[in-house]
């Protein structure tokens, strides 16, 4: 199943996806993670990254296609994959289906998260993350361990992504509400849509994902 995780940034895709893999036995593809993992790097493309990253701004579409091309063909990702933070325009969405269509595969279900933007500064602002292995925290509502250390990989550094302060927030929903939801219609013409609240608890969340998706 090719399966898109849709909805505004610090609507909890990250978070549900992680759940999902699991369960559908399919990678998580997060453009943003293999994005923050090329700007740790510190090679030149990682840098021009991090340009429109720490501005709240969206990469070029020409970047981000180069990216999912060496990722759709590595071979975890043969029989499906979790999209999460992708595809984040109009150009892009088109260029997945083609993409998928090269691989007689399409986006079979599209859920989108509902949140609004004041429940989302919140979460943002609070959330933590671990830059080892990418485990994240909420300092209210699943606050980082006391001593530090992550429950996932036991790293020692659990921080605020740069651009979760509340300023590149509300630019990073500026950008979401102008260039991403438009993606919603490209596949609700498609009648690949659900729409699933995206408030109350992780657990709640992910039980109308599984509904939404029809699977136990
Ligand atoms: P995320 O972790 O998905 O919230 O992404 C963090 C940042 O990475 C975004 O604010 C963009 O600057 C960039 N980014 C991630 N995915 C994409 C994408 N598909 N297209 C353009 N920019 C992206």
């Amino acid at each position: 199943m090719d399966l898109l995780l849709f909805g505004p940034p610090g609507a909890g895709k990250g978070t549900q996806a992680k759940f999902l893999v699991d369960l559908l036995g399919i990678p998580q593809i997060s453009t943003g993670d293999m994005m923050r993992a090329e700007r740790k790097s510190g090679s030149d493309l990682g840098k021009q990254f991090d340009e429109y990253m720490s501005a709240g701004k969206l990469v070029p579409d020409g970047l981000v296609l180069d990216l999912m091309l060496k990722r759709l063909t590595q071979a975890d990702a043969k029989n499906g994959a979790i999209f999460d933070g992708y595809p984040r325009t109009v150009d892009q969405a088109e260029s997945l289906d083609a993409l998928l269509g090269q691989l007689e595969r399409r986006i079979d279900r599209v859920v989108s998260l509902d949140v609004q933007l004041d429940a989302i500064v919140e979460r943002v602002t609070g959330r933590r993350v671990c830059l080892d292995c990418g485990q994240t925290y909420h300092v209210r509502y699943s606050p980082p361990p006391q001593n530090g250390e992550c429950t996932s990989c036991r790293g020692t550094q659990i921080v605020q992504r740069s651009d979760d302060t509340e300023e590149v927030v509300r630019k990073r929903y500026e950008e979401y509400k102008a260039k991403t939801e438009p993606v919603l219609a490209h596949y609700e013409e498609k009648g690949v849509v659900q729409r699933v609240e995206g408030v109350g608890s992780l657990e709640e969340i992910t039980e109308r994902i599984k509904e939404a998706i029809g699977v136990e």
